[in-house]
Parts: C-alpha cells; structure tokens; sequence
C-alpha cells in the first residue's frame, strides 16, 4: 500500500494563483511601512520558552495551551514563535538598538505558530506582519501607527473595517479595576465557563475575552475600566482618539476590549472586518509601556501590533492586486526556428521580459492554445519560412491581428509594445 502523504491539521500550502496575492499583501507593506520610517528586522523562528512565557503571560491562553515547545539536545526549552513581538523585544534589548537614544521603529513578517483547534481563519502556522515602534510615550504615534495599518488596508482595496479601541490603564490604575472586577464578579462565578473560572484569581481581565455566551452574560453589567483611569492614562487615551479624528479615521470605543497578550498598558485596538464570521479581527495591538524593562532594557515605552495575513488574503479580491503572469509567448514551427528561438528567449528574458514556451515539439494550433492559457498579450510565431527570410509573426492576442517583423528588431518592438 503507497502512504498518501498529506499537510498537518490546520498547516497549509499556498499554492501559484494564491502567492501573487501574498506577495502583494507583503510588498504593499513594505511600501507603506517604508514611508513612516519603519525598517525591516528578521527574527529568528523559534527562541527560548521564557522569551515568550515571560512577555506574553503565564496565564494567557497561547501560553497555557497554544504553544509548540520542545527540548533540545542539550535540554534546553525552546518554541516555536506563537507571535512575533517578544522575539522584537528581545533582539531590541540584546543588540542595543536603544543607544543611541531616539525612536526606533521595526516591521517584520512570517509564519507563527500556534496549537489551537483549526478552522476556518485559524490555523497552526499562519502569518502575521507586525511593526513595533519604540522610545516614545507621544500618543500622536499611537494614532500614527493605527493610521498606518488603516492606510495599509486601505491600499489592499479592504472595505467594512471598525477599528475598536480601549485603554487597558497602567499599574497605577488597573490594579483598582481588577478590584472592583472581582469584586462585581464574585456572586457570578458559577455563572462562568471553566477556563474563566481558572482565570478568575489570576487574569480576570480575560474573561472579557471569553468566547462563551455565559461568560459574556456575566459581564454583561460589569464595571469598565474608564471610571478607574488615572488621570496620565486618561490624558493618553483621550488625545489618541483626537489624533485619530486629525486623521479622520473612525473608530468605535469598545470598554470591554482586552488583548489575548498580558503586555499591553494604554491604549490597545482591534480591526475587525464586517464581512467575516466567527474569526473577524484582522489586526489587533496596542501600547505596551514596561516590556522593554521586563527584558532587561532601559525603561523605553512602545508601540506595536500585528496583522493577521491569511485572514486578510480571504477579504481581498481579485480585482486589488496583479497576477504576474508571462508577457510573451514564443511559437515556433521546425528545428531551426526551434533554435533560433532558444537564443531569442534568452535575449528577452534578460532585459526583463517574461517569456513562456513550448517544450513538446506540438503543433502550432496547440502552441497557440498554450499561450492564450498563459494570459499572454503578444505571440511571437517563428517558421522556417520566416526565418529564411529574417522575420517573425507579431500575433496581438486579445485582438487576434498579427504583423510581420523583422526578427532582429524583436526586442526593440518586444520592449516598446509592452512598455
Ligand atoms: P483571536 O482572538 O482571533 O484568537 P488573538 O488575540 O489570539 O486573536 P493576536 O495574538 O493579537 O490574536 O494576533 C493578531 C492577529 O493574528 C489576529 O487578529 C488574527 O488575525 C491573527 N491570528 C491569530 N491567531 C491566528 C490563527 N491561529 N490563525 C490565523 N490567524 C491568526
Ligand atoms: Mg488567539
């Protein structure tokens, strides 16, 4: 019996057809990133557990349950990044990018990994592009980073995005909310569903997270933190929002908004898309003031978020982003256009042109077939005929003329036709 060999659960391939639009997702970033002075970090796949259990929260549920960890020879405990952020922190402190002292601002792109149920928009290695800024509490870069994702899907031609935003306050004031949080929840803790009631002592925050109907039942009437922000954090969120206005970027409050990370201080945001189901957030962050310290790093407040990229290739059409496909198809008739072809493929392809063929001797009527399946817009037709008498057939596709050429003016009219 042969095996079937076959992708893991909740991995998958993407395929030609599908990688156009991805690299798309992933130039486009590059170009808008790029204007707001943001530079590329590649960080490594995997690092050492305490990297990301120690920045994004014992308590959390990636930490609890989603991440892929194993040792190595030397008994090492080492996993696979659940997200990229801890991994940015981490390289920021070792490298010393905070001398000299001033604003450093970082993208970076690539597959996470993550051990949850798969289903539709959640996998177990997806892809994220994520960007960081640090060195400055000014809440104008909270709004200008959130005005770059924003201008980012917008350049993808993405429509029916809310941008939800909330302050998660700082150690001077969330420590009272979580108070009075528990306070308010403790007559309703049979109402909540396992995981909460596990989170009740140590992450009651989470529960606002929580997926289940009951548990949303629970805090349904429950205190938010605005009646508890300290005055900074007040300030903060309120000249965010103003920002946001400047931009014109329009954004709903939401006071029970929370981040599946334990690191965010201050403002924290969603984008979440109308046209989705169940897993609708595309893109989520927020400010996270104590990281860097929390890594050994001077104290240096931060900025950050991350971007869903499979779920956002689901929301983009076709009509936003170009499929490269060939420009020129070469037919030819006989061995001895065969060869001169050979060397006419080169010469194109070296000036840039994208040029497909024919490998299988067919017949002209096949090779003509092939290249109206390859989306071309010119054939060029090489017979033994022509090439006696150094020329070729010119055949525009879409308009089914042709015009004969001299064949060693091809690259001249080549390049200017498809310019
Ligand atoms: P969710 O609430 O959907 O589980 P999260 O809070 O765990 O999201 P983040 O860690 O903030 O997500 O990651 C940012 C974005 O990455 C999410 O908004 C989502 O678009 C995407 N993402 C997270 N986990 C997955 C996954 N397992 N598969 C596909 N995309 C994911
Ligand atoms: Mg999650």
């Amino acid at each position: 019996m042969t095996i079937k060999y076959q992708a893991i659960k909740g991995v998958k391939d993407i395929l030609p057809g599908e990688t156009e639009k991805w690299q798309f997702m992933e130039m486009t970033a590059r170009e808008v990133f790029e204007c707001y002075g943001f530079s590329e970090i590649r960080i490594p796949i995997f690092e050492k557990t305490v990297v990301f259990t120690r920045s994004i929260g014992e308590t959390t549920d990636i930490v609890e349950k989603e991440m892929y960890t194993f040792t190595n020879g030397s008994g090492d405990s080492l996993t696979l990044r659940p997200e990229g952020t801890a991994s940015v922190v981490r390289a920021y402190v070792e490298h010393n990018l905070y001398n000299p002292p001033s604003v450093v601002k970082l993208y970076y792109m690539g597959p996470m990994f993550r051990c949850e149920r798969p289903q539709a928009g959640r996998y177990r290695q997806f892809y994220q592009i994520g960007a960081e800024v640090f060195g400055t509490e000014n809440p104008e870069m909270d709004a200008e980073s959130i005005g770059m994702l924003i201008r980012y899907f917008e350049r993808l031609g993405l429509k029916d995005l809310e941008l939800q935003i909330n302050s998660l306050g700082c150690d001077e004031c969330r420590p009272k909310f979580r108070k009075a949080l528990l306070e308010f929840l403790k007559d309703r803790k049979n109402m909540l569903c396992e995981d909460c009631q596990r989170r009740f002592e140590r992450n009651p925050l989470r529960i606002f997270d929580c997926k289940s109907a009951n548990c949303h039942e629970a805090t349904k009437e429950s205190p938010t933190i605005e009646s508890y922000m300290c005055e900074n954090c007040k300030s903060h969120f309120d000249s965010t929002l103003r920002y946001l206005d400047k931009l014109n970027i329009p954004h709903t409050e939401n006071p029970k908004l929370v981040r599946g990370l334990d690191y965010y201080t201050k403002t924290a945001f969603e984008i979440v898309s109308k046209k989705l189901g169940a897993q609708n957030t595309i893109a989520g962050g927020g400010r996270y003031d104590k990281l860097i310290e929390e890594f050994g790093g001077p104290p240096t407040p931060a900025f950050g978020f991350a971007i869903g990229i499979d779920r956002t290739a689901s929301l983009m059409e076709d009509k936003n982003y170009i499929r490269i496909s060939p420009q020129i198809f070469i037919a030819t008739v006989g061995e001895k256009a065969g060869e001169k072809a050979f060397e006419l493929i080169d010469t194109l392809r070296l000036k840039g042109i994208r040029v497909e063929r024919d490998y299988e001797n067919s017949s002209l009527k096949s090779q003509l077939r092939k290249a109206d399946r390859a989306g071309v817009k010119y054939t060029i037709i090489i017979g033994e005929d022509e090439i006696n008498k150094g020329r070729a057939i010119l055949r525009d596709m879409p308009a089914s003329q042709q015009e004969e050429i001299e064949i060693l003016r091809i690259e001249e009219i080549v390049s200017q036709k498809l310019r």
